[in-house]
């Protein structure tokens, strides 16, 4: 065990600072849904002369990753997490097979495909997926430790805002932030913000008592340790590009992260 004395703080409640996308509830998957069927459309629209799945699902990824940081059209601004980014990259694609050669390009049959993207938002799918396992229990368990708890979910405000709402977690939790982007400051201002309203007057806003929790080791928890916080990292199977990548952090910022799997230890440390 590496100094345990860091992280003694917990033993009394503290403020926890929740990312939400594959944190506290899955959304990669609600993605999947809507990729597979533009690939059986495009059978239907191409006549059966398609590529293969995975080479359309590449060039989709490719175009989204690559719209992030374009204008979008209708409102002069750069695309973002956005909610017309992710079905404005599925027409995009239809319109760059097209351009290979695979059929004429309909603007009525891009409609369709943006429409078939629109479907990843639909709040059913929260409503059947609900929270990840044991997350719910979780936050019941830190709430009636007098904890604080704050969502803090990067990505378009419409969208998290219908998650927060039938996740039904607006009431589980202290606050909710959508943010844009997430860096040191973004944390700092949160408790901030935090210590202004009075919420929960008693829990520290210290950033050195106050633990970061998130699968992407690069947005959510190497900002927290540049700020002094603590932090907790669940890898997530789901993006292959997350992985514990303690290159970027030093000696003393390792000390201040914990993977999941140690949790065990971590209970250990505030009993
Ligand atoms: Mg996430």
């Amino acid at each position: 065990m590496q100094s345990a004395a860091n992280w003694d703080f917990l033993k009394k409640p503290i403020t926890w600072f929740f990312d939400l996308d594959d944190t506290l509830a899955w959304n990669c998957v609600v993605y999947n849904r809507p990729i597979l069927d533009f690939v059986e459309y495009l059978a239907v629209i191409f006549k059966n002369r398609v590529p293969s799945p995975g080479t359309i699902i590449r060039m989709q990824e490719d175009i989204d990753a690559g719209l992030g940081k374009q204008n979008d059209p209708r409102t002069g601004k750069p695309y973002g997490f956005s909610k017309q980014r992710f079905p404005d990259a599925i027409a995009l694609t239809y319109k760059a097979l097209c351009e290979m050669g695979f059929g004429t390009y309909n603007e009525k049959i891009a409609e369709e495909c943006r429409e078939i993207g629109r479907r990843a938002f639909d709040p059913a799918n929260y409503h059947k997926l609900g929270l990840v396992e044991n997350a719910g229990a979780l936050l019941r368990a830190l709430r009636v430790r007098g904890d604080r708890i704050v969502i803090v979910t990067k990505g378009d405000q419409e969208v998290q805002n219908e998650k927060i709402e039938a996740y039904h977690l607006q009431k589980a939790v202290d606050a909710v932030y959508v943010v844009d982007h997430k860096d040191g400051s973004t944390y700092v201002d949160i408790l901030i913000d935090q210590h202004r309203k009075g919420v929960r007057p008693n829990v520290s806003v210290e950033p050195w008592e106050t633990v970061v929790v998130g699968n992407s080791f690069a947005s959510d928890i190497v900002p927290a340790l540049k700020c002094g916080m603590h932090a907790i990292f669940i890898p997530c199977p789901t993006w292959k590009a997350e992985c514990m990548d303690t290159s970027k952090i030093d000696t003393e910022e390792r000390m201040r992260v914990r993977e999941v799997k140690e949790i065990a230890e971590i209970f250990g440390m505030i009993r």
